[in-house]
């Protein structure tokens, strides 16, 4: 049987849910912050590895990102993947979800897959747009919000977490699966893979070695449909009132009291 050929999407984000923008630019700042490997992500190398432990497969990791996305490639294969790929270069900075799946997509094509595998959403750019997107783009059926991932004969069987129900999907492969924190708890990195991991190399994809698979004009700032106008943190909300000490009666002519004061009644 041929080995399956699994490409996992792994996002650098900085390790802070205090995700700070420049108010110029609109864009993630990164300066001094840490990075880690996007939660999400981080469980769908744990499905790959666990495939792999089992059958024959073939993990590669891949990112797009400045040149110090090398770091979540290298914990990549510290944890166990076969081989990393890094798609960095100017021509795809500012990239807005569509032109990130375009050039994710063309990577992944160039690589080749039976499997892909990316997190359900990223905590910095928070849209989960990026996993769908790439399955559009490489024309392949797309299972999201997967909590439990199982393999078959021909292709996976999903249960979907959702808000209110859980839905089993059977999926033939090939095939790209979005995957939540819940869906396999991630391993820690051994000694012996981290030592392993900085003597492997990672593999560069720049614009000339994806421009065949690339529509130039929908890569980077200029190729993208979408900017962030503006970004902002929420304003606190000051604290409630609460009338429970009070008959139902005596509430509503308080509130009733406070709407008048306020002009809305
Ligand atoms: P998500 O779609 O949340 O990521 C899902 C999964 O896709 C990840 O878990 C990972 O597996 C994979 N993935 C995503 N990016 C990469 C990558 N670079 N390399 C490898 N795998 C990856 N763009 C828009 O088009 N629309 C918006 O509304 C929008 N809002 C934004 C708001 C903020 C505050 C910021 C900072 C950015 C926003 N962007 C938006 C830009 C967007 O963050 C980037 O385009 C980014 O490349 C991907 O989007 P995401 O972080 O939302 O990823």
């Amino acid at each position: 049987m041929k080995a399956m050929k699994i490409v996992v999407c792994i996002k650098q984000v900085p390790d802070t849910s205090e995700v700070r923008i420049d108010p110029k630019t609109n864009r993630l700042m990164r300066e001094g912050v840490p990075s880690i490997i996007n939660p999400d992500d981080r469980s769908a190398i744990e499905v790959a590895l666990r495939f792999k432990e089992t059958t024959e497969a073939h993990v590669t990791a891949l990112s797009m990102g400045p040149p110090q996305a090398e770091m979540a490639l290298r914990e990549a294969l510290a944890l166990g993947c076969d081989d990393a790929v890094l798609i960095s270069g100017r021509e795809f900075g500012g990239s807005d979800t569509y032109a990130t799946a375009s050039i994710l997509a063309a990577a992944i094509n160039k690589i080749g897959f039976d499997l892909v595998l990316a997190g359900r959403q990223a905590i910095d750019g928070d849209t989960a747009q990026v996993g769908p997107q790439v399955a559009e783009q490489l024309f392949i059926p797309q299972v999201t919000y997967a909590g439990d991932l199982q393999f078959s004969d021909d292709g996976l069987v999903v249960t979907r977490y959702l808000d209110a129900v859980e839905e089993i999907v059977k999926v033939k492969s090939p095939c790209l699966v979005t995957t939540l924190a819940e869906v396999a708890k991630p391993r820690y990195m051994t000694a012996q893979g981290i030592v392993d991991a900085f003597e492997n190399d990672i593999t560069l994809f720049e614009f000339e070695d994806l421009k065949d698979l690339l529509n130039p004009d929908w890569i980077g700032l200029k190729g993208s449909p979408t900017s962030v106008v503006k970004s902002f943190p929420k304003e606190a909300k000051g604290l409630g009132v609460k009338l429970s000490d009070l008959s139902t009666n005596e509430a509503v002519e308080v509130i009733i009291e406070k709407l008048s004061e306020l002009g809305i009644v």
